[in-house]
């Protein structure tokens, strides 16, 4: 009955990666793309760790390099979220409260209410990340979760109804996950 609730078209995203180091931003800026919103918990780190690693400072680097107006937008508490976003060197959105869009738009009103088809935001979750993006009309990335054993019994329900959802999509439009060449697990 899930499916109801909600339009297809907000679960399409546009893209799929294994990890955010799979994404080419060249690439994305070359589209038009001009804002990144990254989701932290299992997009960027699991819950059980705080801080960025080597890699996850270059990758910001590269971003900045790359002129893109840079934020981390998560649902969670604002010590954890500002911790990793001033590691990172980057804006933050806390207690973000996605799949709402009152979280989105306090970014984008740093940013002077840019177009929505130049935002991408990147997560891991369906109900929380593609949904709230869809809804925002920004092109949409969900990666794998990094680590699924430490989610908070919130998230579990979530991925409970992304796996319905999900299966919905699967028998009604076959070609979705060809397309995107989701793993099975999802
Ligand atoms: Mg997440």
């Amino acid at each position: 009955m899930i499916e109801l609730l909600f339009k297809k078209k907000y679960f399409y995203p546009d893209d799929y990666k294994k990890t955010v180091f799979d994404i080419n931003f060249e690439d994305l800026k070359k589209i038009g793309i001009k804002n990144i919103f990254i989701d932290l918990d299992n997009t960027l780190i699991p819950y059980d760790i705080h801080t960025a690693d080597e890699r996850t400072l270059m990758l910001f680097e590269q971003l900045h390099q790359l002129g893109f107006q840079v934020f981390i937008i998560s649902n969670n508490k604002k010590d954890r979220v500002k911790l990793f976003a001033d590691m990172v060197k980057s804006r933050y959105v806390y207690s973000a409260q996605k799949p709402f869009k009152s979280g989105f738009r306090r970014a984008l009103k740093k940013v002077g209410y840019p177009k929505p088809e130049t935002v991408c935001l990147i997560g891991d979750q369906f109900m929380t990340d593609v949904l709230g993006g869809k809804r925002m009309d920004f092109y949409v990335i969900v990666v794998d979760a990094i680590k699924r054993k430490s989610e908070k019994w919130y998230t579990k329900y979530n991925r409970h109804l992304e796996k319905q959802i999900l299966q919905r999509l699967r028998r009604t439009d076959q070609d979705f996950y060809e397309r995107l060449k989701l793993q099975e697990k999802r």
